[in-house]
Protein backbone atom coordinates (compact mmCIF):
# COMPACT_ATOMS: atom_id res chain seq x y z
CA UNK A 1 0.00 0.00 0.00
CA UNK A 2 1.41 3.27 -0.91
CA UNK A 3 1.65 5.43 1.81
CA UNK A 4 0.32 8.73 3.11
CA UNK A 5 1.40 12.13 1.45
CA UNK A 6 1.63 15.32 3.64
CA UNK A 7 -1.99 16.25 2.37
CA UNK A 8 -3.91 13.35 2.32
CA UNK A 9 -7.10 12.79 4.90
CA UNK A 10 -9.37 10.21 5.08
CA UNK A 11 -13.12 11.34 5.60
CA UNK A 12 -16.49 9.76 6.41
CA UNK A 13 -19.59 11.38 4.57
CA UNK A 14 -22.83 9.03 5.24
CA UNK A 15 -25.31 11.00 3.69
CA UNK A 16 -28.28 8.39 4.45
CA UNK A 17 -28.07 6.51 7.56
CA UNK A 18 -26.63 8.91 10.12
CA UNK A 19 -30.32 9.87 11.62
CA UNK A 20 -32.15 7.57 10.24
CA UNK A 21 -32.58 3.32 10.30
CA UNK A 22 -32.68 3.43 6.35
CA UNK A 23 -31.44 4.32 3.38
CA UNK A 24 -27.81 3.65 4.54
CA UNK A 25 -25.38 5.20 2.56
CA UNK A 26 -21.65 6.22 3.56
CA UNK A 27 -18.97 7.20 1.67
CA UNK A 28 -15.18 7.16 2.17
CA UNK A 29 -12.91 9.52 0.86
CA UNK A 30 -9.35 9.50 0.86
CA UNK A 31 -6.74 12.13 -0.75
CA UNK A 32 -6.41 15.87 -0.30
CA UNK A 33 -9.53 17.75 -0.03
CA UNK A 34 -9.32 18.66 -3.79
CA UNK A 35 -8.00 14.97 -5.12
CA UNK A 36 -10.21 12.41 -2.88
CA UNK A 37 -10.68 9.17 -4.20
CA UNK A 38 -14.29 8.11 -3.07
CA UNK A 39 -15.97 4.53 -2.23
CA UNK A 40 -19.53 3.68 -1.15
CA UNK A 41 -20.78 1.56 1.43
CA UNK A 42 -24.39 0.50 0.85
CA UNK A 43 -26.78 2.18 -1.00
CA UNK A 44 -30.01 1.67 0.54
CA UNK A 45 -34.30 2.70 0.88
CA UNK A 46 -35.99 4.05 3.43
CA UNK A 47 -39.87 3.68 3.16
CA UNK A 48 -42.51 6.00 3.11
CA UNK A 49 -45.47 6.05 5.73
CA UNK A 50 -48.44 7.24 5.01
CA UNK A 51 -48.73 10.03 7.71
CA UNK A 52 -45.89 11.62 6.65
CA UNK A 53 -44.78 11.17 2.96
CA UNK A 54 -48.11 10.22 1.20
CA UNK A 55 -47.98 8.66 -2.15
CA UNK A 56 -44.26 7.69 -1.40
CA UNK A 57 -43.24 4.23 -1.24
CA UNK A 58 -39.79 4.66 -1.29
CA UNK A 59 -37.07 7.20 0.02
CA UNK A 60 -33.55 7.57 -0.79
CA UNK A 61 -30.80 9.56 0.09
CA UNK A 62 -29.93 12.84 -2.05
CA UNK A 63 -26.31 12.04 -3.51
CA UNK A 64 -25.89 15.49 -5.59
CA UNK A 65 -22.49 15.92 -3.91
CA UNK A 66 -21.09 13.06 -4.83
CA UNK A 67 -22.39 12.62 -8.52
CA UNK A 68 -20.73 16.14 -9.16
CA UNK A 69 -17.55 14.00 -8.21
CA UNK A 70 -18.73 10.73 -9.69
CA UNK A 71 -15.83 10.62 -12.21
CA UNK A 72 -13.75 9.99 -8.53
CA UNK A 73 -16.07 7.34 -7.39
CA UNK A 74 -14.25 3.72 -7.60
CA UNK A 75 -17.23 1.87 -6.58
CA UNK A 76 -20.24 0.80 -4.52
CA UNK A 77 -19.80 -1.95 -1.87
CA UNK A 78 -22.63 -3.65 -0.56
CA UNK A 79 -22.08 -5.42 2.58
CA UNK A 80 -25.64 -7.38 2.51
CA UNK A 81 -28.45 -7.94 0.43
CA UNK A 82 -31.58 -6.16 2.89
CA UNK A 83 -33.48 -3.35 1.26
CA UNK A 84 -32.15 -0.64 3.61
CA UNK A 85 -28.85 -0.89 2.14
CA UNK A 86 -29.14 -2.41 -1.19
CA UNK A 87 -32.56 -0.98 -2.78
CA UNK A 88 -31.43 2.16 -4.46
CA UNK A 89 -28.65 1.21 -6.21
CA UNK A 90 -30.59 0.54 -9.31
CA UNK A 91 -31.85 4.19 -8.79
CA UNK A 92 -28.80 5.94 -8.14
CA UNK A 93 -26.60 4.15 -10.30
CA UNK A 94 -27.12 6.53 -12.84
CA UNK A 95 -25.95 9.42 -11.42
CA UNK A 96 -22.68 7.12 -10.02
CA UNK A 97 -22.03 4.86 -13.13
CA UNK A 98 -19.28 3.26 -10.80
CA UNK A 99 -18.64 -0.89 -10.78
CA UNK A 100 -20.59 -2.38 -8.07
CA UNK A 101 -19.40 -5.23 -5.56
CA UNK A 102 -21.06 -7.90 -3.39
CA UNK A 103 -20.68 -11.43 -2.21
CA UNK A 104 -22.74 -14.15 -3.98
CA UNK A 105 -25.93 -13.75 -2.49
CA UNK A 106 -26.12 -10.36 -2.43
CA UNK A 107 -24.74 -9.90 -5.71
CA UNK A 108 -27.89 -11.29 -6.79
CA UNK A 109 -29.77 -9.93 -5.47
CA UNK A 110 -28.56 -6.89 -7.05
CA UNK A 111 -28.89 -8.10 -10.31
CA UNK A 112 -32.12 -9.07 -9.69
CA UNK A 113 -32.88 -5.32 -9.19
CA UNK A 114 -30.56 -3.68 -11.88
CA UNK A 115 -32.17 -6.61 -14.28
CA UNK A 116 -35.77 -4.70 -13.42
CA UNK A 117 -34.67 -1.16 -14.08
CA UNK A 118 -33.14 -2.44 -17.28
CA UNK A 119 -29.83 -1.75 -16.27
CA UNK A 120 -27.83 -5.36 -16.41
CA UNK A 121 -26.06 -4.50 -19.57
CA UNK A 122 -24.43 -1.41 -18.11
CA UNK A 123 -23.96 -2.38 -14.58
CA UNK A 124 -20.67 -4.17 -13.69
CA UNK A 125 -21.62 -6.22 -10.62
CA UNK A 126 -18.97 -7.90 -9.39
CA UNK A 127 -19.17 -10.72 -7.27
CA UNK A 128 -17.11 -11.06 -3.93
CA UNK A 129 -16.30 -14.73 -2.63
CA UNK A 130 -16.73 -14.97 1.37
CA UNK A 131 -14.00 -13.41 3.07
CA UNK A 132 -12.68 -11.97 -0.30
CA UNK A 133 -10.50 -8.85 -0.83
CA UNK A 134 -10.56 -6.29 -3.45
CA UNK A 135 -8.46 -3.18 -3.76
CA UNK A 136 -9.98 -0.23 -5.26
CA UNK A 137 -7.68 3.12 -5.58
CA UNK A 138 -6.23 4.43 -1.95
CA UNK A 139 -8.49 1.33 -0.06
CA UNK A 140 -8.07 -2.64 0.59
CA UNK A 141 -11.04 -3.74 1.74
CA UNK A 142 -11.09 -7.17 3.03
CA UNK A 143 -14.81 -8.81 3.47
CA UNK A 144 -15.03 -10.18 7.01
CA UNK A 145 -18.17 -12.73 7.61
CA UNK A 146 -20.56 -11.48 10.61
CA UNK A 147 -23.98 -12.46 11.33
CA UNK A 148 -27.45 -11.08 10.80
CA UNK A 149 -30.32 -12.01 9.80
CA UNK A 150 -30.16 -12.17 5.86
CA UNK A 151 -27.37 -14.38 4.49
CA UNK A 152 -24.12 -13.09 3.72
CA UNK A 153 -23.72 -9.97 6.33
CA UNK A 154 -20.41 -8.68 6.26
CA UNK A 155 -18.39 -6.35 7.74
CA UNK A 156 -15.47 -4.70 6.08
CA UNK A 157 -12.01 -3.66 7.06
CA UNK A 158 -11.51 -0.75 4.78
CA UNK A 159 -7.27 -0.24 4.82
CA UNK A 160 -5.96 3.15 3.71
CA UNK A 161 -2.33 4.64 4.35
CA UNK A 162 -4.04 6.91 7.06
CA UNK A 163 -5.12 3.84 8.95
CA UNK A 164 -7.67 0.69 9.12
CA UNK A 165 -11.58 1.63 9.51
CA UNK A 166 -13.61 -1.65 10.66
CA UNK A 167 -17.41 -1.41 9.20
CA UNK A 168 -19.42 -3.39 10.72
CA UNK A 169 -22.45 -3.57 8.51
CA UNK A 170 -25.38 -4.61 10.47
CA UNK A 171 -24.64 -7.38 12.53
CA UNK A 172 -25.31 -9.37 15.86
CA UNK A 173 -24.11 -12.42 17.17
CA UNK A 174 -25.27 -15.61 16.94
CA UNK A 175 -23.37 -18.55 17.88
CA UNK A 176 -26.14 -20.52 15.54
CA UNK A 177 -27.27 -18.48 13.18
CA UNK A 178 -28.29 -21.56 11.07
CA UNK A 179 -27.55 -20.81 7.51
CA UNK A 180 -24.44 -19.39 6.35
CA UNK A 181 -21.18 -18.74 8.91
CA UNK A 182 -20.53 -17.37 12.25
CA UNK A 183 -18.96 -14.24 12.96
CA UNK A 184 -15.53 -14.32 11.82
CA UNK A 185 -14.25 -12.84 15.69
CA UNK A 186 -10.67 -14.76 14.69
CA UNK A 187 -10.46 -11.86 11.71
CA UNK A 188 -11.96 -8.61 14.15
CA UNK A 189 -9.56 -9.52 16.98
CA UNK A 190 -6.73 -9.48 14.45
CA UNK A 191 -7.85 -6.43 13.02
CA UNK A 192 -7.71 -4.93 16.93
CA UNK A 193 -4.22 -6.09 17.51
CA UNK A 194 -3.53 -4.43 14.34
CA UNK A 195 -4.47 -1.13 15.48
CA UNK A 196 -8.21 -0.24 14.13
CA UNK A 197 -8.30 3.50 13.38
CA UNK A 198 -12.73 3.38 13.75
CA UNK A 199 -14.75 1.62 14.44
CA UNK A 200 -18.38 2.81 12.33
CA UNK A 201 -20.97 0.64 13.79
CA UNK A 202 -24.46 -0.14 13.68
CA UNK A 203 -27.01 1.75 16.24
CA UNK A 204 -30.07 0.05 15.78
CA UNK A 205 -30.48 -1.34 18.71
CA UNK A 206 -28.16 0.55 21.37
CA UNK A 207 -31.09 1.70 23.40
CA UNK A 208 -31.72 -2.47 24.12
CA UNK A 209 -30.08 -4.08 27.25
CA UNK A 210 -28.24 -7.90 26.86
CA UNK A 211 -28.02 -10.12 24.41
CA UNK A 212 -30.33 -10.35 20.84
CA UNK A 213 -30.68 -14.41 20.92
CA UNK A 214 -30.25 -17.11 18.84
CA UNK A 215 -32.08 -18.01 15.67
CA UNK A 216 -31.72 -21.81 17.34
CA UNK A 217 -33.71 -20.56 19.52
CA UNK A 218 -36.36 -19.33 17.40
CA UNK A 219 -36.86 -22.54 15.76
CA UNK A 220 -36.89 -24.47 18.81
CA UNK A 221 -39.81 -21.96 19.75
CA UNK A 222 -41.63 -22.31 16.15
CA UNK A 223 -41.65 -26.03 16.46
CA UNK A 224 -43.09 -26.33 19.85
CA UNK A 225 -45.90 -23.35 18.31
CA UNK A 226 -46.99 -24.93 15.24
CA UNK A 227 -47.20 -28.17 16.79
CA UNK A 228 -49.62 -27.32 19.03
CA UNK A 229 -51.92 -25.74 16.53
CA UNK A 230 -54.67 -27.83 14.78
CA UNK A 231 -56.37 -25.66 11.65
CA UNK A 232 -53.96 -24.00 8.77
CA UNK A 233 -51.52 -22.08 9.92
CA UNK A 234 -50.12 -19.55 7.70
CA UNK A 235 -46.45 -17.73 9.08
CA UNK A 236 -45.54 -14.14 8.08
CA UNK A 237 -41.66 -13.33 8.21
CA UNK A 238 -39.09 -11.37 6.61
CA UNK A 239 -38.29 -13.27 3.02
CA UNK A 240 -35.02 -11.87 3.36
CA UNK A 241 -34.71 -14.03 6.69
CA UNK A 242 -33.51 -17.47 4.63
CA UNK A 243 -32.76 -18.86 8.38
CA UNK A 244 -36.29 -18.54 9.39
CA UNK A 245 -37.80 -19.97 6.43
CA UNK A 246 -35.57 -22.95 6.64
CA UNK A 247 -36.90 -22.95 10.51
CA UNK A 248 -40.64 -22.55 9.37
CA UNK A 249 -40.43 -25.29 6.88
CA UNK A 250 -38.62 -27.56 9.47
CA UNK A 251 -41.07 -26.91 11.85
CA UNK A 252 -43.74 -27.67 9.04
CA UNK A 253 -42.05 -31.13 7.90
CA UNK A 254 -41.69 -32.32 11.53
CA UNK A 255 -45.45 -31.70 12.17
CA UNK A 256 -46.79 -33.12 8.45
CA UNK A 257 -47.63 -30.01 7.12
CA UNK A 258 -46.58 -29.04 3.54
CA UNK A 259 -45.70 -25.40 2.41
CA UNK A 260 -47.27 -23.15 0.22
CA UNK A 261 -45.23 -19.71 -0.41
CA UNK A 262 -47.32 -16.77 -0.86
CA UNK A 263 -45.93 -13.77 -2.23
CA UNK A 264 -43.43 -12.65 -4.70
CA UNK A 265 -40.41 -11.86 -2.02
CA UNK A 266 -41.15 -15.01 -0.83
CA UNK A 267 -40.43 -16.90 -4.17
CA UNK A 268 -37.70 -14.30 -5.56
CA UNK A 269 -35.54 -14.97 -2.25
CA UNK A 270 -35.69 -18.47 -1.58
CA UNK A 271 -35.00 -19.52 -5.48
CA UNK A 272 -31.82 -16.74 -4.41
CA UNK A 273 -31.06 -18.17 -1.73
CA UNK A 274 -30.61 -22.07 -3.62
CA UNK A 275 -28.67 -20.20 -6.31
CA UNK A 276 -26.13 -19.84 -3.81
CA UNK A 277 -25.65 -23.10 -2.34
CA UNK A 278 -28.23 -22.32 0.76
CA UNK A 279 -31.72 -24.14 1.81
CA UNK A 280 -30.40 -27.44 0.30
CA UNK A 281 -32.92 -29.22 2.17
CA UNK A 282 -36.01 -27.02 1.98
CA UNK A 283 -38.80 -29.08 1.06
CA UNK A 284 -40.56 -28.94 -2.55
CA UNK A 285 -43.22 -26.36 -1.66
CA UNK A 286 -47.02 -26.85 -3.53
CA UNK A 287 -48.50 -24.15 -5.17
CA UNK A 288 -51.16 -22.37 -3.87
CA UNK A 289 -53.89 -23.84 -5.65
CA UNK A 290 -52.60 -27.78 -4.26
CA UNK A 291 -52.06 -26.00 -0.74
CA UNK A 292 -55.77 -25.26 -0.70
CA UNK A 293 -56.77 -29.08 -1.46
CA UNK A 294 -55.03 -30.61 1.49
CA UNK A 295 -57.31 -30.63 4.98
CA UNK A 296 -56.15 -28.11 7.18
CA UNK A 297 -53.58 -29.59 9.87
CA UNK A 298 -51.44 -30.44 6.53
CA UNK A 299 -51.11 -27.00 5.40
CA UNK A 300 -48.80 -24.05 6.38
CA UNK A 301 -48.29 -20.50 4.13
CA UNK A 302 -45.49 -18.63 3.96
CA UNK A 303 -46.41 -15.26 3.86
CA UNK A 304 -45.23 -11.71 2.68
CA UNK A 305 -46.62 -8.96 4.64
CA UNK A 306 -45.55 -8.92 8.29
CA UNK A 307 -45.48 -5.41 8.00
CA UNK A 308 -49.11 -5.27 7.14
CA UNK A 309 -48.06 -3.54 3.63
CA UNK A 310 -51.12 -2.97 1.95
CA UNK A 311 -50.60 -5.06 -1.39
CA UNK A 312 -48.95 -7.79 0.13
CA UNK A 313 -50.39 -11.54 0.59
CA UNK A 314 -51.16 -10.97 4.01
CA UNK A 315 -52.80 -8.13 3.87
CA UNK A 316 -54.59 -9.72 0.58
CA UNK A 317 -55.80 -13.09 2.88
CA UNK A 318 -57.21 -10.79 5.18
CA UNK A 319 -59.31 -8.82 3.60
CA UNK A 320 -60.73 -11.79 1.85
CA UNK A 321 -59.10 -11.02 -1.68
CA UNK A 322 -56.68 -13.81 -2.29
CA UNK A 323 -57.81 -15.66 -4.69
CA UNK A 324 -56.07 -19.07 -3.65
CA UNK A 325 -55.84 -18.51 0.36
CA UNK A 326 -58.50 -18.51 2.77
CA UNK A 327 -58.11 -18.36 6.21
CA UNK A 328 -61.07 -18.60 8.97
CA UNK A 329 -62.12 -19.96 12.63
CA UNK A 330 -59.54 -22.45 13.57
CA UNK A 331 -56.84 -21.34 12.17
CA UNK A 332 -53.94 -19.15 13.19
CA UNK A 333 -51.40 -16.38 11.56
CA UNK A 334 -48.23 -16.14 13.12
CA UNK A 335 -46.35 -12.90 12.96
CA UNK A 336 -42.79 -14.19 13.19
CA UNK A 337 -41.11 -10.46 12.97
CA UNK A 338 -40.79 -7.37 14.59
CA UNK A 339 -43.02 -4.61 14.10
CA UNK A 340 -40.30 -1.68 12.52
CA UNK A 341 -41.45 1.78 14.13
CA UNK A 342 -44.41 3.83 12.30
CA UNK A 343 -45.68 0.60 11.36
CA UNK A 344 -47.94 -0.43 14.25
CA UNK A 345 -51.17 1.30 13.50
CA UNK A 346 -51.40 -1.09 10.11
CA UNK A 347 -49.82 -4.11 11.71
CA UNK A 348 -52.74 -4.08 14.02
CA UNK A 349 -55.48 -3.00 11.50
CA UNK A 350 -54.51 -6.19 9.91
CA UNK A 351 -54.11 -8.26 12.95
CA UNK A 352 -57.92 -6.87 13.54
CA UNK A 353 -58.83 -7.75 10.03
CA UNK A 354 -57.42 -11.64 10.86
CA UNK A 355 -59.24 -11.64 14.48
CA UNK A 356 -62.58 -10.60 12.84
CA UNK A 357 -62.06 -13.83 10.44
CA UNK A 358 -61.77 -15.92 13.55
CA UNK A 359 -58.38 -16.63 12.78
CA UNK A 360 -56.19 -16.75 16.11
CA UNK A 361 -52.76 -14.19 15.61
CA UNK A 362 -49.87 -14.81 17.19
CA UNK A 363 -46.98 -12.38 17.61
CA UNK A 364 -43.77 -11.47 19.36
CA UNK A 365 -45.95 -10.04 22.06
CA UNK A 366 -46.99 -13.43 23.38
CA UNK A 367 -44.83 -15.71 22.05
CA UNK A 368 -40.96 -16.30 21.14
CA UNK A 369 -41.22 -16.40 17.35
CA UNK A 370 -38.67 -13.23 16.91
CA UNK A 371 -35.23 -12.25 17.65
CA UNK A 372 -33.59 -9.09 16.40
CA UNK A 373 -31.09 -9.28 13.57
CA UNK A 374 -29.10 -6.23 15.49
CA UNK A 375 -26.81 -5.91 18.65
CA UNK A 376 -27.84 -5.35 21.58
CA UNK A 377 -25.40 -3.52 24.47
CA UNK A 378 -23.51 -6.31 25.27
CA UNK A 379 -22.50 -7.46 21.71
CA UNK A 380 -22.27 -3.32 20.78
CA UNK A 381 -19.65 -4.14 24.23
CA UNK A 382 -18.14 -7.16 22.55
CA UNK A 383 -17.37 -5.73 19.36
CA UNK A 384 -15.68 -2.39 20.48
CA UNK A 385 -13.64 -5.28 23.18
CA UNK A 386 -12.43 -7.12 19.91
CA UNK A 387 -11.69 -3.98 16.91
CA UNK A 388 -10.56 -1.57 20.33
CA UNK A 389 -10.52 1.65 17.90
CA UNK A 390 -9.12 5.14 18.35
CA UNK A 391 -12.51 6.53 17.57
CA UNK A 392 -16.00 4.92 17.20
CA UNK A 393 -18.79 6.19 14.35
CA UNK A 394 -22.30 5.28 15.86
CA UNK A 395 -24.25 5.05 12.27
CA UNK A 396 -27.73 3.03 10.47
CA UNK A 397 -29.74 4.80 13.87
CA UNK A 398 -31.49 7.77 14.75
CA UNK A 399 -30.10 10.32 16.85
CA UNK A 400 -31.01 8.75 19.88
CA UNK A 401 -29.82 5.25 18.91
CA UNK A 402 -26.39 6.69 17.97
CA UNK A 403 -26.26 8.92 21.39
CA UNK A 404 -26.50 5.83 22.96
CA UNK A 405 -24.02 3.93 20.97
CA UNK A 406 -21.62 6.88 21.39
CA UNK A 407 -22.16 6.58 25.08
CA UNK A 408 -21.53 2.92 25.39
CA UNK A 409 -18.32 3.46 23.41
CA UNK A 410 -17.08 6.38 25.60
CA UNK A 411 -17.79 4.08 28.93
CA UNK A 412 -15.69 1.16 27.33
CA UNK A 413 -12.93 3.28 27.09
CA UNK A 414 -12.75 3.85 23.51
CA UNK A 415 -10.74 7.26 23.57
CA UNK A 416 -13.52 9.31 20.48
CA UNK A 417 -17.04 8.86 19.82
CA UNK A 418 -18.40 11.06 17.34
CA UNK A 419 -22.18 11.50 16.80
CA UNK A 420 -22.61 12.46 13.05
CA UNK A 421 -26.00 13.32 10.76
CA UNK A 422 -25.79 13.21 7.22
CA UNK A 423 -24.18 15.44 5.49
CA UNK A 424 -21.42 15.64 7.75
CA UNK A 425 -18.01 15.15 6.23
CA UNK A 426 -16.26 13.33 9.31
CA UNK A 427 -12.18 13.33 9.10
CA UNK A 428 -10.84 10.77 10.91
CA UNK A 429 -7.26 10.91 10.40
CA UNK A 430 -4.84 12.80 10.57
CA UNK A 431 -5.34 14.39 13.69
CA UNK A 432 -8.51 14.41 16.26
CA UNK A 433 -11.85 13.00 14.29
CA UNK A 434 -13.36 16.28 13.62
CA UNK A 435 -16.24 17.18 11.26
CA UNK A 436 -14.81 19.36 8.41
CA UNK A 437 -17.62 20.20 6.57
CA UNK A 438 -21.52 20.12 5.63
CA UNK A 439 -22.28 18.86 2.38
CA UNK A 440 -25.67 18.79 1.09
CA UNK A 441 -27.84 16.29 1.65
CA UNK A 442 -31.16 15.28 1.76
CA UNK A 443 -33.63 13.10 0.64
CA UNK A 444 -35.14 12.40 -2.98
CA UNK A 445 -38.82 10.33 -3.25
CA UNK A 446 -39.64 8.36 -5.44
CA UNK A 447 -43.02 9.41 -6.14
CA UNK A 448 -45.02 7.20 -8.59
CA UNK A 449 -42.15 6.66 -11.01
CA UNK A 450 -40.46 9.44 -10.53
CA UNK A 451 -37.88 11.03 -8.72
CA UNK A 452 -38.89 13.97 -6.32
CA UNK A 453 -36.08 16.01 -3.96
CA UNK A 454 -37.72 16.25 -1.06
CA UNK A 455 -37.08 19.81 -0.41
CA UNK A 456 -39.75 20.22 -3.55
CA UNK A 457 -42.42 20.21 -0.49
CA UNK A 458 -44.76 18.04 -2.53
CA UNK A 459 -45.12 15.86 0.93
CA UNK A 460 -46.32 18.55 3.05
CA UNK A 461 -48.78 20.22 0.17
CA UNK A 462 -50.41 16.69 -0.06
CA UNK A 463 -50.78 16.82 3.99
CA UNK A 464 -52.23 19.82 4.06
CA UNK A 465 -54.62 18.58 1.23
CA UNK A 466 -55.32 15.44 3.20
CA UNK A 467 -55.78 17.36 6.60
CA UNK A 468 -57.83 20.37 4.80
CA UNK A 469 -58.56 19.88 1.31
CA UNK A 470 -58.93 22.28 -1.03
CA UNK A 471 -60.58 25.82 -2.24
CA UNK A 472 -60.30 27.19 -5.99
CA UNK A 473 -62.03 30.66 -6.49
CA UNK A 474 -62.04 31.98 -10.34
CA UNK A 475 -63.05 35.46 -10.56
CA UNK A 476 -63.73 36.67 -14.03
CA UNK A 477 -63.30 40.85 -14.14
CA UNK A 478 -64.58 43.38 -17.03
CA UNK A 479 -62.24 46.34 -18.09
CA UNK A 480 -63.85 48.18 -14.91
CA UNK A 481 -62.93 45.72 -12.28
CA UNK A 482 -66.09 44.44 -11.61
CA UNK A 483 -67.40 41.14 -11.34
CA UNK A 484 -68.91 40.09 -14.80
CA UNK A 485 -70.16 37.24 -13.21
CA UNK A 486 -70.85 35.41 -9.90
CA UNK A 487 -67.12 33.94 -8.46
CA UNK A 488 -66.91 30.15 -9.62
CA UNK A 489 -65.76 28.19 -6.70
CA UNK A 490 -64.38 24.91 -6.49
CA UNK A 491 -64.31 22.66 -3.13
CA UNK A 492 -62.73 19.26 -2.55
CA UNK A 493 -62.44 18.00 1.28
CA UNK A 494 -63.61 20.74 2.78
CA UNK A 495 -67.58 20.62 4.49
CA UNK A 496 -70.37 22.00 3.05
CA UNK A 497 -71.50 24.63 5.89
CA UNK A 498 -67.98 25.95 5.20
CA UNK A 499 -68.99 26.77 1.86
CA UNK A 500 -71.10 29.45 2.43
CA UNK A 501 -69.03 31.28 4.79
CA UNK A 502 -65.72 31.16 1.84
CA UNK A 503 -68.66 32.74 -0.58
CA UNK A 504 -69.83 35.40 1.57
CA UNK A 505 -66.11 36.68 2.42
CA UNK A 506 -64.86 36.16 -1.12
CA UNK A 507 -67.69 38.39 -2.62
CA UNK A 508 -67.60 40.78 0.30
CA UNK A 509 -63.68 41.55 -0.20
CA UNK A 510 -64.11 42.20 -4.11
CA UNK A 511 -66.84 44.67 -3.23
CA UNK A 512 -64.43 46.53 -0.90
CA UNK A 513 -61.31 46.07 -3.01
CA UNK A 514 -60.91 48.94 -6.02
CA UNK A 515 -59.09 46.45 -8.26
CA UNK A 516 -57.69 47.72 -11.47
CA UNK A 517 -55.94 46.27 -14.46
CA UNK A 518 -52.63 44.67 -13.74
CA UNK A 519 -53.02 44.33 -10.18
CA UNK A 520 -54.21 41.15 -10.01
CA UNK A 521 -51.41 39.13 -7.77
CA UNK A 522 -52.51 41.80 -4.95
CA UNK A 523 -56.50 41.16 -5.53
CA UNK A 524 -55.79 37.18 -5.97
CA UNK A 525 -54.10 37.76 -2.21
CA UNK A 526 -56.71 39.53 -0.85
CA UNK A 527 -59.54 37.25 -2.01
CA UNK A 528 -57.15 34.31 -0.76
CA UNK A 529 -56.51 35.38 2.62
CA UNK A 530 -59.88 36.09 2.90
CA UNK A 531 -61.40 32.84 2.08
CA UNK A 532 -58.85 31.23 4.50
CA UNK A 533 -59.87 33.26 7.43
CA UNK A 534 -63.09 32.43 6.76
CA UNK A 535 -62.92 28.91 6.45
CA UNK A 536 -60.88 29.30 9.64
CA UNK A 537 -63.33 31.24 11.42
CA UNK A 538 -66.23 28.73 10.52
CA UNK A 539 -64.74 25.40 10.71
CA UNK A 540 -61.33 26.17 12.53
CA UNK A 541 -58.99 24.96 9.48
CA UNK A 542 -57.09 26.79 6.41
CA UNK A 543 -57.32 24.78 3.72
CA UNK A 544 -55.10 25.38 0.46
CA UNK A 545 -56.59 28.16 -1.41
CA UNK A 546 -55.91 28.81 -4.91
CA UNK A 547 -57.23 32.46 -7.10
CA UNK A 548 -57.75 33.06 -10.75
CA UNK A 549 -58.52 36.34 -12.30
CA UNK A 550 -59.61 36.63 -15.60
CA UNK A 551 -60.46 39.80 -17.78
CA UNK A 552 -62.89 40.13 -20.36
ZN1 LIG B 1 -29.84 -2.14 7.85
ZN1 LIG C 1 -29.66 -5.58 7.49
Amino acid sequence: MASASRDDELVLLPLGGAGEIGMNFNAYGFGPPDERKWIVVDCGVLFGKEAMTPGVDVIMPDIGFLAERREDVLGIVATHAHEDHIGAIHYLWPMLRCPVYATPFTARLIAGKLEEAGLQERVRVNVVPLHGKLTLGPFDIEFISITHSIPEPNALAIRTPLGVVVHTGDWKLDPDPLVGERTDSNALQKLGDEGVLATVCDSTNALVAGESGSEATVRKALIDLIGTLKGRVAVTAFASNVARLDSIAKAARIHGREIALVGRAMHKITAAARDSGYLADFPNVLDEEEAAELPPHRVLYLCTGSQGEMRAALSRIAAGQHPNVKLGPGDSVIFSSRIIPGNDLQIHELHNKLAGLGVEVISADDHFVHVSGHPARDELAQMYRWTRPRIAVPVHGELRHMSAHARLARSLQVPEAVVIENGHMLRLAPGKAQIIDETPSGRVHLDGQVLVSEGAGLSRTRRSLAYAGMIAVTLVLDDKARLAGDPAFFFEGIPEPVHGAVREAVSETIRRYNAKRGDDEKLRENVRRAARAAADDAWGKKPITRVEVVWV
